[in-house]
């Protein structure tokens, strides 16, 4: 039986941060889908097409790691994948009870289980929103954005 792991998220763009949650997750799987959640209420920086070429040519050299983006639920990506596990991230205790709800519900719907890897203390201070807001200043960011390893 084949462990797989959904790491799911917007990654709007995706950052050091989740690249980190990604490289530290990979031991524990035998492959890990990364979903790039399309959201049509949200309005967002980068097309999910753009989205999620970004980030497979990041990972153009690993074949344990797929990226495809969605638009139902996680859970049903879950099922689709045949995943037993989902991926995520926890930076400080504003990210625990959120993840806490959702990690939950997608143990109703799916029973999945979540795995949480707390962020790695340099990129704590690091979200997609505030990459985006840096941006928007024309600050530069390539800090931030992983490069393919
Ligand atoms: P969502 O919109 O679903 O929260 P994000 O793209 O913002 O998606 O984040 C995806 C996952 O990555 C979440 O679990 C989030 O907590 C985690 N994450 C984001 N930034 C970091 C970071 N700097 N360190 C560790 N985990 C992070």
């Amino acid at each position: 039986m084949m462990r797989t792991a959904i790491f799911p998220g917007s990654f709007d763009p995706f950052t050091v941060g989740h690249a980190s949650i990604v490289k530290r997750g990979l031991p524990m799987f035998d492959r890990i889908v990364i979903g790039v959640g399309v959201n049509d209420n949200k309005r967002s920086f980068m097309t999910p097409e753009e989205r999620v070429a970004a980030i497979a040519r990041l990972y153009a050299n690993e074949p344990r790691i797929r990226v495809v983006a969605y638009n139902d639920l996680t859970a049903d990506l879950v099922r689709r994948e045949q995943a037993s596990f989902i991926l995520r991230g926890l930076r400080s205790v504003k990210d625990f009870e959120y993840e806490r709800d959702i990690a939950a519900m997608n143990n109703r719907l799916s029973g999945v289980e979540t795995v949480l890897l707390f962020t790695e203390a340099c990129y704590s201070d690091i979200s997609s929103s505030v990459v985006r807001e840096l941006i928007a200043y024309g600050k530069d960011v390539s800090a931030f954005l992983p490069r393919p390893e």
